[in-house]
Protein backbone atom coordinates (compact mmCIF):
# COMPACT_ATOMS: atom_id res chain seq x y z
CA UNK A 1 0.00 0.00 0.00
CA UNK A 2 1.20 3.86 -0.74
CA UNK A 3 1.53 6.10 1.88
CA UNK A 4 -1.58 7.80 0.95
CA UNK A 5 -3.85 4.36 0.48
CA UNK A 6 -2.47 4.10 4.34
CA UNK A 7 -3.29 7.54 5.64
CA UNK A 8 -7.07 6.93 3.87
CA UNK A 9 -6.95 3.31 5.58
CA UNK A 10 -6.20 4.94 8.72
CA UNK A 11 -8.64 7.80 8.99
CA UNK A 12 -11.42 5.69 7.62
CA UNK A 13 -10.82 2.75 10.60
CA UNK A 14 -11.08 5.55 13.26
CA UNK A 15 -13.99 7.27 12.03
CA UNK A 16 -15.83 3.81 12.22
CA UNK A 17 -14.05 2.83 15.67
CA UNK A 18 -15.00 6.61 16.74
CA UNK A 19 -17.89 7.97 14.73
CA UNK A 20 -18.17 11.46 15.32
CA UNK A 21 -21.82 12.58 15.90
CA UNK A 22 -23.48 9.63 16.30
CA UNK A 23 -26.13 10.14 18.87
CA UNK A 24 -29.87 10.32 18.25
CA UNK A 25 -30.98 13.82 18.08
CA UNK A 26 -33.31 14.91 20.81
CA UNK A 27 -36.12 17.78 18.95
CA UNK A 28 -34.54 16.90 15.35
CA UNK A 29 -36.56 19.13 13.37
CA UNK A 30 -36.20 16.27 10.62
CA UNK A 31 -34.96 12.82 11.09
CA UNK A 32 -35.12 10.42 8.15
CA UNK A 33 -33.65 6.64 7.71
CA UNK A 34 -31.75 5.40 4.98
CA UNK A 35 -31.41 1.47 4.16
CA UNK A 36 -28.77 -0.33 1.70
CA UNK A 37 -30.10 -3.45 0.86
CA UNK A 38 -27.19 -4.76 -0.95
CA UNK A 39 -24.73 -4.90 2.21
CA UNK A 40 -27.44 -3.97 5.39
CA UNK A 41 -26.26 -0.67 6.42
CA UNK A 42 -29.17 0.50 8.19
CA UNK A 43 -28.70 4.26 9.73
CA UNK A 44 -30.75 7.14 11.05
CA UNK A 45 -29.85 10.49 9.75
CA UNK A 46 -30.95 13.75 11.94
CA UNK A 47 -30.97 17.21 11.38
CA UNK A 48 -31.65 20.63 12.91
CA UNK A 49 -32.05 23.34 10.82
CA UNK A 50 -31.77 27.17 11.10
CA UNK A 51 -32.81 28.97 8.17
CA UNK A 52 -31.16 27.61 5.28
CA UNK A 53 -28.38 26.47 7.66
CA UNK A 54 -27.17 23.18 8.44
CA UNK A 55 -27.41 23.90 12.51
CA UNK A 56 -26.69 20.23 13.48
CA UNK A 57 -26.54 17.00 12.14
CA UNK A 58 -25.80 13.18 13.54
CA UNK A 59 -26.84 9.57 12.95
CA UNK A 60 -27.54 6.41 14.39
CA UNK A 61 -27.47 3.14 13.22
CA UNK A 62 -25.62 0.21 12.36
CA UNK A 63 -23.54 -0.49 9.04
CA UNK A 64 -20.07 -1.57 7.51
CA UNK A 65 -17.22 0.22 8.01
CA UNK A 66 -17.01 2.39 5.19
CA UNK A 67 -21.33 3.34 5.34
CA UNK A 68 -20.44 4.43 9.02
CA UNK A 69 -17.11 6.27 8.45
CA UNK A 70 -19.04 7.93 5.37
CA UNK A 71 -21.54 8.36 7.72
CA UNK A 72 -19.67 10.31 10.33
CA UNK A 73 -17.21 12.09 7.81
CA UNK A 74 -20.72 13.38 6.24
CA UNK A 75 -21.85 14.81 9.75
CA UNK A 76 -18.84 16.96 10.32
CA UNK A 77 -18.10 18.24 6.74
CA UNK A 78 -21.91 19.50 6.54
CA UNK A 79 -22.60 20.74 10.11
CA UNK A 80 -23.14 24.45 10.05
CA UNK A 81 -23.31 24.50 6.25
CA UNK A 82 -25.79 26.24 3.72
CA UNK A 83 -28.29 23.94 2.55
CA UNK A 84 -26.99 24.95 -0.80
CA UNK A 85 -23.28 24.41 0.21
CA UNK A 86 -24.37 20.73 1.61
CA UNK A 87 -26.02 20.01 -2.13
CA UNK A 88 -22.87 20.87 -3.68
CA UNK A 89 -21.09 18.56 -0.74
CA UNK A 90 -23.24 15.97 -2.00
CA UNK A 91 -22.93 16.58 -5.99
CA UNK A 92 -18.99 16.22 -5.31
CA UNK A 93 -18.95 13.40 -3.17
CA UNK A 94 -21.25 11.05 -5.81
CA UNK A 95 -18.40 12.33 -8.01
CA UNK A 96 -15.96 11.24 -6.17
CA UNK A 97 -16.93 7.95 -5.12
CA UNK A 98 -17.38 7.06 -8.52
CA UNK A 99 -14.05 7.99 -9.45
CA UNK A 100 -15.50 10.98 -11.66
CA UNK A 101 -14.08 14.10 -9.85
CA UNK A 102 -10.63 15.93 -10.28
CA UNK A 103 -9.72 16.33 -6.58
CA UNK A 104 -6.29 17.96 -7.98
CA UNK A 105 -5.96 21.32 -5.63
CA UNK A 106 -9.22 21.30 -4.26
CA UNK A 107 -8.07 19.20 -1.28
CA UNK A 108 -8.74 21.49 1.43
CA UNK A 109 -12.18 22.74 0.25
CA UNK A 110 -13.12 18.83 0.26
CA UNK A 111 -11.60 18.02 3.44
CA UNK A 112 -12.39 14.35 4.48
CA UNK A 113 -14.03 13.20 1.96
CA UNK A 114 -10.74 12.77 0.21
CA UNK A 115 -10.45 9.47 1.70
CA UNK A 116 -12.93 7.82 0.36
CA UNK A 117 -11.97 8.48 -3.60
CA UNK A 118 -10.38 4.95 -3.44
CA UNK A 119 -14.08 3.42 -3.50
CA UNK A 120 -14.97 4.49 -6.45
CA UNK A 121 -12.23 1.11 -7.67
CA UNK A 122 -14.88 -1.13 -5.61
CA UNK A 123 -18.39 -0.48 -7.10
CA UNK A 124 -20.13 -2.78 -4.66
CA UNK A 125 -19.23 -0.45 -1.89
CA UNK A 126 -20.20 2.86 -3.81
CA UNK A 127 -24.22 2.12 -2.35
CA UNK A 128 -22.28 2.23 1.38
CA UNK A 129 -20.37 5.08 0.94
CA UNK A 130 -23.39 7.60 -0.41
CA UNK A 131 -25.86 6.40 1.67
CA UNK A 132 -25.46 8.75 4.37
CA UNK A 133 -24.99 11.47 2.11
CA UNK A 134 -28.53 10.56 0.26
CA UNK A 135 -30.13 10.40 3.38
CA UNK A 136 -29.15 13.42 4.80
CA UNK A 137 -30.36 14.72 1.31
CA UNK A 138 -33.71 13.39 1.43
CA UNK A 139 -33.98 14.79 5.06
CA UNK A 140 -33.01 18.13 4.23
CA UNK A 141 -35.59 18.08 1.14
CA UNK A 142 -38.00 17.04 3.90
CA UNK A 143 -38.61 13.75 2.34
CA UNK A 144 -40.30 11.42 4.54
CA UNK A 145 -39.98 7.78 3.41
CA UNK A 146 -36.99 5.72 3.82
CA UNK A 147 -34.62 6.03 1.31
CA UNK A 148 -33.02 3.38 -0.36
CA UNK A 149 -30.21 2.66 -2.20
CA UNK A 150 -31.56 0.53 -4.76
ZN1 LIG B 1 -21.91 -1.35 3.56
Amino acid sequence: MSAIQELYQEVILDHNKSPRNFRVMEHADRSIEGYNPLCGDRFTVYVKMNGEVIEDVSFSGAGCAISKASASVMTQLTRGKTQEKAEQLFQDFHKLVRGELDIAGREEDLGRMTVFSGVSEFPARVKCAILAWHTLRAAIKNNTTTVSTE
